[in-house]
């Protein structure tokens, strides 16, 4: 019906409404008493009732649908995303079919996103117990043995004493990397740019890492001849990356290997490198790298302290700059971190 205009439509209807009438009249109407001025008659009376009738229904139907897509629209704008249908076509019912059809698609992506998120949710309480649980029993179990006699052991009271603050030590960086990804990831934590050397900074970061690395005989290097180069950035987010990666190279660093440092001109961007040639990653693990909580080697990771975070913590900085980062890396090889930032 779609090519036909209403307007012949309507006239279509309100003839053959008239005929009918005619038609009907006709035949219950015995032959003397029916003449054909009457049938004429009764045909134009019909045919104009009709037409009003028909034209009466009309406004009042679509004047019920414009409600419906105007309620349906306000509905969608007041939550929803606008309708993607610019000022659509003039058919009202097939507006009227845009906008439920939107509406309907809005809730599902609502729906999915609202799954999604119960399932992070699940999984990230179920992580961060995990996570917390290895040290509050440790601490539990020192304080019970110390509690039945061990406290007055000189050969353990001190050392359990020691142990137990080393578990709190673990829970307060747990705790502290729970906090920069819940500030990060609820948008919370504003990146504060400013101009500086890079250079400088990693610099500064190697002279804080150096005890660290010296203890698994890793040697942190630089570029001797490196001039500054200069970022736009928030230093002190930033300064956190390195650290990361830093920490990563040292705790994943084969004893007596080299994390080197380089820095690239890339246009309007600088890219920086961390190299190891420490344990390297095994393909399968480097898509899911980034994600919280993802370890290669869950207990490897956990003796060296690691909370599984730092990596994750690493993207959410780098994304909120707005630049990438990536990880090369070849299983006993070695690894390679690489992240972009504005020149400044
Ligand atoms: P973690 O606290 O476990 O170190 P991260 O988020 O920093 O958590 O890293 C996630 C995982 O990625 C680590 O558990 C480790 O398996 C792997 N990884 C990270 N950096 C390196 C690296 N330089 N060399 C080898 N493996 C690495």
């Amino acid at each position: 019906m779609k090519g036909v205009s209403s307007n012949f439509l309507l006239l279509f209807i309100a003839t053959i409404c008239a005929i009918l009438m005619v038609t009907g009249i006709y035949l219950f109407t015995p032959n003397e008493y029916f003449s054909w001025s009457q049938a004429v008659f009764i045909f134009f009376i019909s045919f104009i009732s009709s037409t009003i009738l028909i034209l009466w229904v009309h406004f009042f139907i679509l004047k019920k649908i414009d409600r419906l897509v105007e309620t349906v629209k306000n509905y969608r704008a007041n939550g929803d995303k606008p309708s993607h249908h610019k000022n659509q076509s003039s058919n009202n019912i097939e507006n009227l079919n845009f906008e439920i059809e939107a509406w309907a698609d809005d809730r599902k992506n609502e729906n999915e996103q609202l799954h999604k998120l119960e399932v992070y949710r699940k999984e990230f309480l179920g992580n961060v117990s995990h996570e917390l649980k290895t040290p509050v029993f440790n601490i539990q179990g020192y304080i019970l043995t110390l509690l039945d006699g061990g406290l007055e052991d000189p050969s353990i009271n001190r050392n359990y004493l020691m142990r137990a603050e080393k578990s709190v030590d673990r829970m307060i960086t747990i705790i502290d990397d729970l906090e920069a990804i819940s500030q990060l990831e609820t948008g919370e934590l504003q990146i504060e740019p400013e101009r500086f050397d890079i250079v400088l900074l990693a610099k500064d970061v190697i002279e804080a890492m150096e005890m660290k690395a010296t203890e698994k005989g890793i040697i942190l290097t630089i570029p001797e001849d490196i001039k500054p180069v200069f970022v736009y950035a928030d230093r002190f987010r930033i300064r956190q990356v390195i650290v990361n990666l830093i920490v990563n190279s040292i705790k994943y660093g084969k004893e007596y290997g080299e994390t080197k440092i380089r820095f690239y001109d890339i246009g309007d961007t600088v890219s920086i490198e961390i190299a190891d040639n420490g344990i390297g990653i095994a393909k399968e693990h480097l898509p899911r790298l980034f994600e919280r909580f993802y370890r290669v080697d869950k207990s490897r990771s956990r003796e060296q302290g690691g909370t599984g975070l730092g990596l994750s913590i690493v993207k959410h900085i780098i994304e909120a700059h707005s630049q990438t980062i990536n990880v090369m890396s070849t299983e006993g090889a070695g690894t390679v971190f690489s992240f972009t930032l504005k020149k400044g």
